[in-house]
């Protein structure tokens, strides 16, 4: 790349990179594609349900500028002192697969791909929360239909609940959810329980014809953990008790 192009390029990721540390306190590459709209939202999102082979796939240039871009972003973060931390980066799909950024696959520039670069300057508290956030899997949505009208893009069956997928709806046996069982929204502690017990879990959501919006249902859970979070109320009482045994020692 002639010495120009680079400089011009390197404008463009800088303030990309700027802008997305100043709106959230970290940067991902993703911002910075995104930022110099190499990448767009609809590819991105595409990319998330595990649609692309790769994100380099869905981006309009060629891998000797991708790869330039990086280049400079990484060597600006390291200018200004951020911390690499390394995030999960997991499809929004049922399957959960890990999403794929290169071309070659290897591991180096995967790593470097799944790198977010984070502020020094926040508290150790907000970092860990940015962290947390950053690796939380995406939450599968499943469609409570107003009418019984579809059919699954698998089977051609029909039922209660759709998840969508690229080529149409599906059920949730096809889907590989059909295990889960219904948790009605309204309790909070009971819901926040069987999630945190989920390996996986998917939010139930239904359109208000009064309200015009989507609104959520509940949760649909793994058996196990509705079960689990149901008897940890109890487990709550006893690990207390244990507790307080200690320390009157
Ligand atoms: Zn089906």
């Amino acid at each position: 790349m002639n010495p120009d192009n680079r400089n011009m390029l390197r404008v463009r990721v800088v303030a990309a990179a700027e802008a997305a540390l100043s709106r959230q306190g970290f940067v991902s590459a993703i911002d910075v594609l995104s930022g110099i709209q190499w990448l767009d939202q609809a590819t991105l999102k595409r990319w998330k349900q595990a649609q692309l082979a790769c994100l380099e796939a869905g981006i309009q240039t060629n891998l000797t500028r991708i790869s330039e871009a990086m280049r400079l972003f990484r060597a600006w973060a390291t200018e200004k002192h951020l911390s690499p931390s390394e995030t999960a980066y997991v499809a929004k799909t049922p399957a959960r697969t890990t999403l794929r950024f290169s071309q070659s696959g290897d591991a180096t520039i995967e790593r470097l791909y799944r790198t977010h670069w984070v502020s020094p300057d926040l508290s150790a508290k907000k970092r860990e929360r940015i962290k947390e956030t950053a690796n939380r899997p995406p939450e599968l949505v499943v469609v409570q239909p107003l009418d019984g009208d579809w059919k699954c893009h698998r089977c051609g069956g029909s039922g209660d609940l759709l998840i969508m997928e690229e080529p149409g709806p599906s059920c949730l046996t096809c889907a590989g959810l059909g295990a889960l069982v219904f948790l009605p929204a309204g309790d909070a502690g009971r819901s926040r329980r069987a999630k945190a017990r989920s390996d996986v879990h998917a939010v139930v959501i239904r359109f208000s014809r009064t309200r015009k919006r989507y609104e959520r249902q509940g949760l649909l859970v793994p058996p196990e953990a509705l079960r689990d979070a149901d008897s940890s109320e109890t487990g709550l009482v006893v690990a207390d008790a244990t507790f307080n045994d200690r320390s009157r020692e």
